[in-house]
Formats: C-alpha cells, structure tokens, sequence
C-alpha cells in the first residue's frame, strides 16, 4: 500500500503535461467529527491517489478542508468515493473558474489539530450555532440594505486585487489575527446592523460567524460557499457581480479573474496589474504583485538584494538560505519596505485598468505550438526548451507561456541547438538561447506566424 508521493514536483508536472487530459481544480470541506483523522487519512489518501488526485488536504477531529485537482474524467468516480463517506455524501464541491492543469502537483494528506488555523478555543463557544447562510441573489440585495456592513474576512494580500464593493477589508496577515482586529472595528454594530461575511470558499466564515455570534453580534450573515459559489451563481443565474476583481487562490493559480475590474498596482512600478508572483529568490519567496515589465528588469525578484542573490552561484545561493536568511523572512506574505506601491487596509472599489480578455488577446495572436520548457539556467540567464514538432529558425518571433511566466514574446536571436550553435531547430531537438526572466518546465514555446 503507498500512501506517499514517490515522484517529485518537476516529474509530476512532466506525467501531466504527457498524459493530455484536462484537470479540474476544485476545494470542499465539511466541519464533522471524524473519531480516528489518521486512519482516515490514509484510506482517503489510498482511495484519491487511484484516481490521480492531486493537492493539499488536511483532515483533524473537527473535520476536513480539500483543494485539489483530478482528471476531469474521474470526476464522476471521484464524487462516488465521496458518497460513500456519510459526512461527505453529496457535498458542495467548489469548482474552480480557470482551470490550470499544474494547479497543485502533488497529493498532501495532512493530519492536523484543526482543518483552520483560526486560534479559537472552540470549548468556550458554540461552534454549531452559526451566521445564516445566504446564495448570491439574497447577499446581493442585502447588499443593497443601508443597513449592512459587509466584511472581509479574508487576508490583506487577497482583498488587494479584489473583493465586495464597500467591503471592510482589514489589514491582516492570518485569519487568526483578524477576529479580534475585526471584532474590534466592529464593537458598534453589534445590536443593529447586519454583518455580512464572506471568504474565499466559506469555511473561515464557518467558525467566525459563529464566534461573533457568541461575541453578541445579533445579525450575522455568511456568504454560502464563499467567493467561489458566489461567482458560479452569478453566471448561472445571470446576476450582478458585486465582486469585483480577482479571487486569490491558493495554488499555483494564485488568483482567478471574477471581474475585468484591475484594482491593484504593480508593487514595482505602480502600474495597473493584478498579478500575484512569488520572489524567484528561493531564501526570500516574498508574495506581492509584479507586472510583466518588471517581471523581466527584475528576474521575477522583489528587490535589488534579492535581484543579486539570483545571479550568485547556486551553491552560494544555498549557503546564504542556511544562514541569517531564514526564518521568517521565507513566505512573507505580501509586505516589505521595498515594495514602493503596496496596498492595504482601506481599498479602493475603483478600477485603475480593464483586463484585457484573455481569450480574445490569445486569439488575436496566430502562433503554433512548437515545443516546451526543460530548464533555467539563472546564472547564465538561459533557458532550455525541447522542441516538440515543427520548426524554428533564428529570427522568429516567438511566445513563451505559462501560469507563472505569463505571456512573454521575443525575437529569437543567437541560439544553440543540441549544444552548437545553429540556425534551425527541428522536432526533437534541445534549444538554449538567452532570456531575461526565469521559465518553468510546465511553460509552452509558440512560434508567432506574422
Ligand atoms: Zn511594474
Ligand atoms: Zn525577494
């Protein structure tokens, strides 16, 4: 029985892109008392590993909270392994708006002492007696109601690029550090106003209606299924988004377009831009908005100190993260002094730029699928790419694209083929050239036909 990965990241991605199918990229959780979480977790692991499941599930006494990607064509299998979990029959499973086939590349089953990190004594309260439950047309008009106040209760770095109109958006880092900020900012309302709450797919609003309830909020309301149902609602039923912006997400993705509505700027530049990406400086890994201009002049780096650290050796590099580095500088979250156009707190409902449609900007452009990503070589600035079928020769526009790289188009100058320098490029042979910006094995290589 293997109830581990075996295969890292890099290969995972190599399996996906060979096996061809589409991937659906969904979340759930279900607060439930599950009596031995460890055993649990090992005959769900066993039965989601059969159906190429991927992604990060955490399961603890209180319950289970899941966001992962499958073949789309085990869905249907993959709900009737569900069904036979009672606490789990038929439940809202949250289907993702953009589908991005590299979403997660691994399966992680983790046992853990609660499915939130939400630093509530559960004891002390409640926890059943929860916020009442509103779809998308109910939040919608009570949105209308100048007696409501709408709060997010999600994390500074994802109301950033979007969220409620008029929505209090605090500035917080954890979930566990909101409830008392937003506890606080909210001490008036308790008797009269309805509280409105909404998160990305509802489960942090599970336990926090209930809390504020239990802190003397009369009238507490949850978005049903978060963000995410919110939007498949509005498209269903045809309704108003009140959402404006991008929904962070918590995969490779790191946001999905609900709106055109761009309320963020380029933390670099302060451009219009929406468009989350982590420092490319491994002892770093800062989270914070970059636009493609600065993705390039930058490598994907937060700041000229980390701009540096990328062009050291990488056994330099490594001896750097051992040391003073480390801690919490790893996985901030969104906030450094230098990041000149950092937004938070109060947020504005105003978009600075319309998003162009991602289909149409696609289509417009007529290009070939020619080959795909193999590696990057950051001190020599170069990347490597198989070619996969037809031809390319020095002088040809082309078009590197990927969930992280973005779209990025050039002029092929001076390049090596199979390691000589050469002209012409043919199915399967290995090209190097050089590139400003990093590449992943997952991005594709277009030839743009004028
Ligand atoms: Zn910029
Ligand atoms: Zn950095």
């Amino acid at each position: 029985m293997q109830l581990f990965n075996t295969l890292s990241a890099d290969e995972r991605a190599a399996l996906i892109e060979a096996s061809g199918k589409q991937r659906l990229t969904l979340s759930f959780y279900a607060y439930a008392k599950i009596e031995d979480p460890k055993q649990f977790r090992d005959d769900m692991f066993v039965a989601w590993n059969r159906l190429e499941v991927l992604g990060r599930i955490y399961i603890a006494h209180e319950g289970i909270n899941a966001q992962l990607s499958l073949p789309a064509d085990n869905f249907y299998k993959f709900k009737d392994q569900l069904d036979t979990v009672p606490f789990l029959k038929d439940i809202r499973l949250n289907v993702a708006v953009e589908h991005d086939d590299l979403s997660f590349l691994k399966l992680t089953v983790k046992v853990r002492d609660k499915i939130v990190a939400d630093g509530l004594d559960d004891a002390t309260f409640n926890v059943m007696d929860r916020g009442i439950h509103l779809g998308a047309k109910e939040f919608n008009s009570m949105l209308e109601d100048p007696n409501t106040i709408v709060v997010d209760f999600r994390n500074h770095y994802e109301s950033e690029i979007g969220h409620f109109r008029n929505a209090i958006t605090p500035d917080v880092e954890t979930f566990r550090g909101s409830l008392p900020i937003i506890e606080n900012q909210l001490a008036d309302y308790k008797e009269d106003k309805n509280v409105l709450m909404y998160c990305t797919g509802g489960i942090r609003c599970e336990k926090a209606s209930a809390f504020f309830k239990h802190k003397g909020f009369k009238n507490v309301y949850q978005l049903e299924g978060g963000i995410i149902e919110y939007t498949r609602q509005v498209k269903a039923e045809n309704l108003e988004s009140k959402f404006i912006g991008k929904n962070f997400v918590f995969d490779a993705r790191l946001g999905e377009r609900i709106t055109d509505d761009i309320l963020a700027q380029c933390h670099q530049c302060g451009k219009p831009c929406d468009n989350h990406t982590n420092c490319a400086n491994e002892a770093c890994h800062l989270l914070f908005i970059q636009c493609d201009d600065c993705k390039g002049s930058m490598q994907n780096t937060c700041s000229t100190e980390c701009l540096e650290v990328v062009q050291l050796p990488e056994d330099e590099q490594k001896a750097r993260r051992r040391g003073i580095m480390k801690g919490n500088m790893i996985f901030r979250k969104g906030k450094s002094d230098k990041l000149a156009f950092k937004q938070s707190g109060e947020l504005s409902d105003t978009a600075l730029a319309v998003a162009p449609k991602v289909k149409g900007a696609r289509n417009r452009i007529r290009k070939t699928l020619i080959g795909k990503g193999e590696h990057y070589y950051p001190k020599a600035e170069v990347g490597q790419f198989t070619i996969k079928q037809g031809e390319l020769k020095v002088g040809d526009r082309i078009l590197i694209s990927g969930p992280s790289t973005g779209d990025q188009q050039l002029t092929l100058g001076v390049m090596r083929v199979n390691g000589q320098e050469g002209d012409v490029a043919k199915a399967g042979d290995k090209i190097t050239f050089n590139l400003p910006f990093r590449i992943r094995l997952s991005d594709k290589l277009y030839k743009i036909l004028e």
